[in-house]
């Protein structure tokens, strides 16, 4: 009796581990991992046959003929088999569309249906050589046929269309093919060899730990899917026409949590938040970025209940260790992937959102309708009539007078700027500011509102009408600009404007944001003689620190705190406070949006210094300012 085995037992010890490593990861039943898992037990149980047909052919008197026989042939079919896979498991990599594989497989399986008909119907002979137990015969080369057919198929795949494979995959695609062609040239040429079974197996390792390892989908920190594992999962689902809704999760927050209680803890609660997602029915959790998520439903129905079970949860606390914790979520809907109008763009208006979300204020849940896409669609056209209108000098300046209480005429102005479309359309600032501030195209304007305003400082000499200064918007984005004062100072050098006769105005986000750059351009800008103030008082978190870290000369309040004042009791105190406060620093102070007389009269008795707003006047073009000014402020 001969059991030349020992390649098949060893083969069949890789395939264990394997599998067992295999089937305990978390999956994400992708259409080529389900091939890839067939894959693996069709080289599994084509190695167990192979074992199996030996001991049937060694015990053929106790068995019978008949049971030898079906045994060897069962495993020859199971070769041809598992070629047949590795030729799936090619094309699953080149074609996207569940579809096309399918039509695919469906095709390419006919050749395997001939073979197992050959086969079973064909004669196979055992014979002994040098102490081995072989099989030949007319089925013996059907298998060794249909098993270079499919090899050459696969090759052909391979080439044809390697350049729709990733290059990881092609890789171990090709080291595949080479190691089955090898083997079975070797085991041809050496048959006592049994090396076919050994090599797939050894392949199959190299396949699992380099390409196929579930564990490379999934994020280290949060054991939810990665990056990696969402766009392939996202290229599964746009290859078939099945709907699917998404919820995309922002946390805020952890900028606390991770200042006050570090790295370890912030992941500890970050796995909490993604166990907790994880346990939503029907979800499949993606860490989308440090603190985002995005959940895939494949039942519509669940992904509503989610949303709303996710937004409860972060109106408690979280808590690490015995701390309870306050996170802000920020959610984006998108109830049916056919909202969006192709698969490709799902992921792109999804993240446009979701930074939309956090705009809109924390507990915010954004349904993606038609009306959020035409409201997309209105920021991207608003995009290109910036983009136009930069190009073909369309912007343009409006001055809202500031009054002075105290010399009775107004001293000051604020530049604003205006847009014109293509179609001669007037766009306002809240409209395409934000945007300008994202794309970065607030750069360019700034620059080019800044030389409107030099520019017109200098020919309407606005000295004469009693103009002492001009304030100018700088935004959060220009301020982080290293060289920023460099850049003003030399364009008011360029104009023969004195930097003490511009005010720039800063909101709290931009001292918030760059500290240290706004302190050094600050300080460049002020030596010069400029001077600087502090808009929108009041309308965010009024951080006291900021008025006196930083060398405001005025503190313009927010129209809203002007508005407050009248509606409630404690505003009033607040705002006595911060003006008496504020005046005792020696820092000025602009009340915006007086709008009638009442606020106008009660502002003055607070003791505010400067009053802007329709009171007066409207922002107005270059021309109307210039005729208010000589009427409104004689020589
Ligand atoms: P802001 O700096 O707070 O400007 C004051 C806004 O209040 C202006 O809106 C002005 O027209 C409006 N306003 C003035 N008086 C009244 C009033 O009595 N009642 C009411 N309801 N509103 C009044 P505008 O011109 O639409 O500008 C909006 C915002 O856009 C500005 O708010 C500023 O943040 C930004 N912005 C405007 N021009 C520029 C610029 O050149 N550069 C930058 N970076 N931002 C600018
Ligand atoms: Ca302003
Ligand atoms: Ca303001």
């Amino acid at each position: 009796m001969t059991f030349n085995i020992q390649f098949q037992i060893a083969g069949i010890v890789l395939m264990i581990l394997v599998l067992s490593l295999w089937q305990k990861e978390k999956k994400l039943r992708f259409y080529s991992e389900g091939i890839f898992g067939v894959f693996l037990w069709a080289i599994f149980f084509c190695i167990l046959l192979d074992i199996l047909s030996i001991f049937a052919l060694n015990y053929e008197e106790k068995i019978g003929t008949v049971l030898m026989t079906a045994a060897c042939k069962i495993y020859l079919i199971s070769i041809v088999y598992v070629v047949f896979m590795l030729l799936l498991y090619t094309m699953a990599g080149i074609y996207i569309k569940k579809r096309d594989i399918e039509k695919a497989m469906c095709f390419h399986s006919i050749p395997l249906l001939v073979d197992i008909v050959l086969v079973t119907v064909l004669p196979i002979y055992k014979y002994l050589e040098g102490g081995q137990i072989y099989t030949y015969g007319a089925g013996v080369q059907m298998t060794y046929f249909f098993s270079l057919f499919y090899l050459s198929d696969a090759l052909y795949h391979t080439i044809r269309y390697r350049k729709r494979m990733t290059k990881k995959r092609r890789e171990q695609v090709w080291f595949m093919l080479s190691a089955f062609i090898i083997a079975a040239v070797v085991q041809m040429f050496h048959k006592e060899l049994l090396l076919i079974g050994f090599t797939m197996a050894v392949g199959m390792v190299f396949m699992y730990t380099k390409l196929e390892n579930p564990e490379s989908n999934l994020d280290k920190i949060t054991d939810t899917f990665n990056l990696y594992a969402y766009q392939e999962y996202m290229n599964k689902l746009s290859g078939t026409e099945k709907d699917f809704s998404m919820i995309g999760v922002s946390i805020g927050g952890f900028r606390f949590v991770h200042e006050n209680f570090g790295t370890h803890n912030e992941n500890l609660l970050l796995r909490q938040i993604a166990d907790f997602l994880s346990g939503l029915e029907g979800a499949i959790v993606f860490r989308d970025s440090q603190t985002e998520f995005i959940l895939i439903f494949e039942n519509g129905l669940l992904s509503e209940k989610a949303a709303e079970r996710i937004r409860e949860r972060f109106e408690e606390p979280w808590n690490i260790q015995i701390m309870n914790i306050d996170l802000q979520v920020y959610l984006t809907y998108l109830p049916s992937r056919y909202v969006v109008n192709s698969a490709d763009e799902i992921t792109e208006v999804l993240h446009y959102f979701m930074s939309e979300s956090k705009k809109r204020g924390a507990g915010a849940l954004i349904c993606i309708d038609s009306e959020e896409i035409s409201r997309k669609k209105d920021a991207e056209n608003t995009e290109k009539e910036l983009q136009w209108a930069l190009e073909n000098d369309k912007v343009e300046v409006y001055y809202q007078p500031i009054y002075s209480i105290k010399d009775g005429r107004f001293i000051s102005m604020e530049a604003l700027v205006r847009l014109f479309d293509r179609e001669g359309k007037f766009m306002m600032p809240d409209l395409f500011i934000p945007i300008a501030e994202q794309n970065g195209m607030i750069l360019e304007l700034g620059k080019a509102v800044f030389r409107k305003v030099c520019s017109f400082m200098k020919n309407a000499e606005l000295e004469q009408y009693g103009i002492e200064y001009v304030e100018v918007n700088l935004s959060v984005i220009q301020c982080m600009q290293d060289d920023l004062s460099k850049q003003l100072l030399e364009t008011m050098k360029e104009y023969e404007m004195p930097p003490s006769r511009l005010n720039f105005e800063i909101t709290e986000t931009a001292t918030a944001n760059s500290e240290s750059t706004l302190l050094h351009n600050m300080a460049e800008i002020i030596k010069a003689g400029g001077t600087f103030s502090l808009d929108d008082y009041g309308s965010g978190y009024s951080n006291l620190n900021y008025i006196i870290g930083f060398p405001f000369h005025i503190i313009k309040l927010d129209k809203n705190m002007v508005c407050s004042y009248f509606n409630s009791e404690k505003a009033k105190i607040a705002m006595k406070y911060t003006v008496s406060m504020v005046k005792e620093l020696g820092i000025k102070m602009v009340a915006e949006g007086v709008e009638d007389e009442e606020q106008y009269n009660t502002m003055k008795e607070l003791g505010i210094d400067f009053i802007q707003g329709y009171y007066f006047s409207k922002p107005l073009p270059e021309r109307e300012v210039t005729d208010f000014l000589k009427l409104r402020n004689p020589k």
